[in-house]
């Protein structure tokens, strides 16, 4: 009873924090308009990262929290539907790094099972497009689950495997991560721990099995951080639609995490839905003079590979991040209207019913005017606008999303019932 009722505190103190950072659009009817529209619709979010200790005392997404993403802020931002992401750090292919992997993963999937359980009348886990309309219907948030990365599948994933996932709730996974993998090739190849610009020219064997059992299990195939090639095996070998969970437009920023026209238009064939990911530096890349600061400043502080980057205290963190605030005086960090040339072109191309939003909170995501799930209004105010209309923005914000789920489900009972 005494932490429901700090909640409410804290959540009202929050409410007043998020309509400070609010940036309520000059046209008073286009601002009623952007809040009306946003209220209506159903905001998936479809990347959002938790750590090791989510639903733990140390973090309690219920109550506010230092993250991005916690009940108190979806509440404050109107952020209904984000998917909580099982991400595994890739280690090396041999049974060691598979079971470290394994062991992060079920740590993850089971804190947001303990974070939903806990918090039965404000938020539900939902394993169908159905599900997540009618848990919406009821005035709960919902919860999806993500898997960035199958690496920790192992050598050999069966079928039993992956279709316990399914029933776990994951509903998409990600074929790759930083660095190749038993599956295929990755877009960020880890050069610093010896991969090749590529290892298997796209899918492996495994790979190619993999995209068949998440088919068959109803789970989406995640194309986001996959090699080029791969992304483009994956979908033409995929018998239901598929997702990238958290990508930009290389049209837009030209970035290896990003996707280009002809990505984009094998997409919307395939019947699937192209997330654009709001974090800042696949948004707007760093150019020459902020890259050479970047450089300095991991040399002077000995942090220039990544496995060092992720090894350093929290003291080393904070003062890197005071540094990197250097390289916004060179130039602005990416903002919403960023964001929204990234959805804009991405609409282009591939069509109003096959691009959505994903955040990438607490996974480096974040531009400004978007900082966390409190300041999730200022993205549909952008789309307002910008012309779209309310149809258009609930296709974007979740509705396209729910088709591709759907669709999935059918495929997955119709690849069960061939013999
Ligand atoms: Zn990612």
């Amino acid at each position: 009873m005494v932490r429901r009722a700090a909640i409410g505190a804290l959540a009202t103190f929050l409410a007043g924090a998020a309509a400070a950072q609010s940036r309520p659009l000059d046209d008073p009817a286009l601002e009623a308009r952007a809040q009306r529209v946003h209220d209506k619709v159903m905001t998936v979010d479809t990347h959002v990262d938790i750590p090791l200790d989510f639903a733990t005392d140390a973090v309690d997404p219920g109550g506010f929290t230092k993250s991005q993403v916690d009940l108190p802020k979806m509440r404050a931002g109107g952020l209904d539907a984000p998917f909580f992401i099982v991400y595994t750090p890739q280690g090396p292919l041999d049974e060691e790094g598979y079971g470290k992997a394994q062991e992060i993963a079920v740590t993850r999937l089971s804190a947001i099972r303990r974070f939903v359980n806990a918090y039965p009348d404000d938020i539900g886990l939902a394993r169908s497009a159905d599900e997540a309309r009618r848990i919406a219907k009821a005035g709960r948030k919902v919860a999806f689950i993500g898997m960035e990365n199958a690496f920790p599948l192992g050598p050999q994933p069966t079928q039993a495997t992956i279709d316990d996932l399914a029933r776990q709730g994951v509903r998409y996974a990600g074929i790759t991560h930083f660095g190749h993998n038993q599956f295929g090739d990755s877009s960020n190849p880890n050069t610093e721990g010896g991969d090749a610009e590529e290892k298997w020219g796209g899918l492996s064997p495994l790979g190619r099995d993999l995209v068949g059992m998440l088919n068959k299990a109803g789970i989406l195939v995640d194309v986001s951080h996959a090699g080029r090639k791969t992304m483009m095996q994956a979908v033409e070998l995929s018998k239901a639609p598929i997702i990238a969970s958290h990508s930009g437009v290389k049209a837009v920023a030209d970035s290896p995490r990003n996707l280009d026209d002809e990505q984009l238009l094998a997409i919307r064939k395939n019947g699937g839905v192209a997330q654009m990911v709001a974090l800042d530096v696949y948004v707007k890349p760093l150019n020459a003079a902020q890259k050479a600061l970047q450089e300095k400043i991991r040399k002077d502080m000995g942090l220039e590979t990544s496995a060092r980057r992720a090894a350093m205290s929290k003291e080393t963190e904070a003062a890197y991040e005071q540094r990197m605030k250097g390289l916004w005086e060179i130039e602005p960090r990416a903002s919403v209207a960023d964001f929204v040339d990234h959805i804009d072109h991405a609409v282009k191309v591939a069509g109003i019913d096959h691009v959505g939003i994903a955040s990438d909170f607490d996974g480096g995501g974040g531009v400004v005017g978007w900082e966390n799930a409190g300041e999730t209004l200022n993205v549909t105010r952008e789309l307002v606008k910008r012309g779209y209309s309310e149809d258009e923005i609930a296709k974007i914000w979740g509705g396209n999303l729910l088709r591709v789920l759907a669709d999935a489900e059918k495929a997955s009972r119709k690849l069960r019932d061939q013999p």
